[in-house]
């Protein structure tokens, strides 16, 4: 008999986000996140195939209780399955909603299909508008194919489209306004992320990082932000209206901060992840994983790895612990987490 319990940690969070990253590989090389020179990429025979994925996703949807499913990576797009992938995410019942969050290089191609595989929306990350310092953060000239890759989804319908943007002091923060300018012509939301210590270099300093507060003083000398009464839930950004601005259906425009570092929101994480060689994170920042692929590979039941699943949940600490003196950084950088 199929069980349904929940995956519920024991400060009663229940978690119903899956995050699935799909690759470690990237074709950016955001200095935040990667080195220029790349990195050990995981071997190929430790990446779930497509058909584990679609397995380890209906497990999570159909005994879980988990209700949206993100795919990312590393780049999500450079994964050759990615659209079947989705179909049979698609095809699960419940039908969970599905986005993906991507740098967008190449979407210009696989936008449509993708939103006829049943893809619902786009998490898309841009950094800059300006192209030379798009190669100088991302260590390659792909500005262009990013922005194509923007209009694309929104012809495909791959709406709301969020904007996702790091700032960093001294290289892009003079661009908050202007991207929230972007944003809102365009009818996208935007939302700055606090840069995390997840770069593969271990280079993050607390002194370094552009806070919340930061940001919304740098939005708040040209946009009259007001707070927003719309229901928070497990969302990581805070979000704000922006006076004056409606989206093109009508809805106010906003504007999101993710606060990671400076307000933490662990009380309502409702998020689990999976990494792209089959091992559930209970969190960003946990030292801990648990491997599902192992025991797939060796017969597992659904129903085993759904209990194991489970477990792995249930250790989920109250909080990411990075405000904490003693805390460390985990061994896997972001790109090989998931973002
Ligand atoms: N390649 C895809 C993309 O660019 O969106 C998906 C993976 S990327 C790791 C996901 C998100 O994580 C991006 O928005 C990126 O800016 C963000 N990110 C990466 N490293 C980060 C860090 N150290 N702190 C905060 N955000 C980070």
């Amino acid at each position: 008999m199929r069980s349904r319990a929940a995956l519920i940690d024991r400060y009663g969070r229940v978690a119903t986000d899956l995050r699935v990253s799909l690759t470690d590989r990237c074709n950016l090389r955001c200095t935040y996140c990667m080195p220029a020179e790349g990195l050990p990429w995981l071997p190929g025979p430790d990446l779930l195939t497509d058909d584990e994925v679609g397995r380890l996703v209906r497990i999570a949807v159909e005994q879980l209780g988990v209700r949206e499913i993100r795919f990312t990576g590393g780049e999500p797009l450079l994964r050759r399955g990615l659209v079947g992938i989705v179909a049979a995410a698609a095809a699960l019942e419940p039908r969970p909603r599905l986005s993906l969050t991507t740098n967008a290089i190449g979407l210009d191609r696989l936008a449509r299909p993708l939103a006829d595989a049943g893809l619902d929306r786009v998490n898309i990350s841009l950094d800059t508008l300006d192209p030379a310092r798009f190669v100088r953060l991302a260590h390659r000239r792909r500005l262009d194919d990013t922005l194509a890759g923007i209009a694309a989804a929104e012809a495909a319908g791959l709406t709301p489209i969020k904007i996702n943007t790091v700032l960093m002091r001294g290289v892009n923060d003079d661009e908050a306004v202007p991207l929230l300018a972007f944003a809102l012509d365009r009818g996208y939301e935007l939302r700055f992320i606090e840069q995390m210590p997840l770069d593969a270099g271990h280079t993050w300093r607390r002194d370094n990082m552009v806070t919340a507060a930061e940001i919304l003083e740098r939005l708040g000398r040209a946009y009259d932000l007001l707070p927003d009464p719309a229901e928070r839930g497990g969302a990581p950004a805070e979000t704000w209206l922006v006076a004056g601005h409606v989206l093109p259906d009508g809805r106010p425009a906003r504007v999101g901060v993710i606060a990671s570092v400076t307000q933490p929101f662990c009380r309502a994480c409702d998020r689990t992840r999976l990494t792209a060689d089959g091992a559930v994170r209970n969190c960003l920042f946990s030292q801990e994983e648990t491997s599902l692929r192992a025991v797939m590979r060796a017969g597992g039941s659904d129903e085993d790895l759904a209990r194991l699943w489970r477990e792995a949940m249930w250790g989920k600490l109250p909080g990411h612990g990075i405000n904490d003196p003693a805390f460390l950084q985990p061994a896997r950088p972001m790109s090989a987490i998931g973002g």
